[in-house]
């Protein structure tokens, strides 16, 4: 199979969500079956001795662009939270971003208008920015920065996405990161920093530290909306630390 054709299929299999193939032994391929063709069931073969299993890397196309990405994912109903949605919320701002928020996933504001962080925390997160910018004296406006969730549907009631589904929305953001590739990313909230480290940890003891994704710096921080609780004070000054972290590595 040419380069392209593999690519293509790989392609598809990742939009249904299939993320392991398995291979089939060498005596498969000297009878002449293509393996990638023949065995992608995501379950061992029945006749063959199991070989150990292969997790597809996201696939990004080369040259890939937000323009691409956002023609791939089109009516998107790859997983089920597309049942509740009103828009899909792909991200917003600027492609050539040094810096990039990543958050959770879209409220009810951000469902309606299919931008993310535009209601309460958006707001709060957008005066965070610029206000703490400008406090540190970095000419930095919202629309410079790129701003996108980890899933591009509301879940309902503003659950925590499932596992499932960061997994197969996640293939997205990440070709977002890959054809952006800020300096830094700036993951807001527990979900978006596991998300993009894999690690379980929660956001109280991942903040404030720098981690990363595919060499990209990224520094986890709070979620706006928990700041948004009248008790979290403490939070507020620790978020604006991480701010001010993230802020001088990229823009000094
Ligand atoms: S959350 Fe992502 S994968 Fe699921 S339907 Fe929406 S765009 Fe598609």
């Amino acid at each position: 199979m040419k380069p392209d054709e593999l690519r293509r299929r790989l392609e598809f299999y990742q939009d249904i969500g299939m993320t392991t193939l398995y291979r089939r032994p060498a005596t498969a391929l000297a009878r002449g079956t293509d393996a990638a063709e023949a065995d992608v069931s995501g379950a061992p073969p029945a006749s063959a001795a199991v070989q150990p299993s292969i997790s597809l890397p996201p696939l990004e196309p080369s040259g890939d662009t937000l323009l691409r990405i956002l023609e791939d994912i089109g009516d998107c109903r790859r997983c089920r939270l597309h049942e509740g949605r009103t828009k899909l919320v792909f991200g917003v701002g600027n492609e050539r971003a040094p810096l990039v928020f990543v958050g959770e996933g879209p409220g009810a504001d951000e469902d309606a208008q299919g931008i993310p962080f535009v209601g309460r925390a958006g707001q709060l997160l957008t005066q965070m920015i610029e206000g703490t910018a400008k406090k540190e004296g970095i000419e930095l406006r919202r629309e410079d920065v790129y701003i996108c969730n980890v899933v591009k549907c509301r879940p309902p009631g503003n659950r925590t996405p499932e596992a499932d589904e960061m997994e197969i929305c996640g293939q997205f953001l990440y070709r977002q990161l890959s054809a952006i590739a800020p300096k830094a990313i700036c993951a807001l909230g527990g979900t978006a920093a596991r998300a993009l480290t894999g690690r379980k940890e929660g956001v109280t003891k991942m903040r404030g530290r720098w981690l990363e994704w595919r060499g990209i710096p990224v520094m986890v921080s709070y979620h706006p909306s928990y700041l948004l609780r009248p008790y979290n004070q403490d939070a507020k000054r620790e978020a604006w630390e991480d701010l001010k972290k993230v802020l001088h590595f990229v823009y000094d």
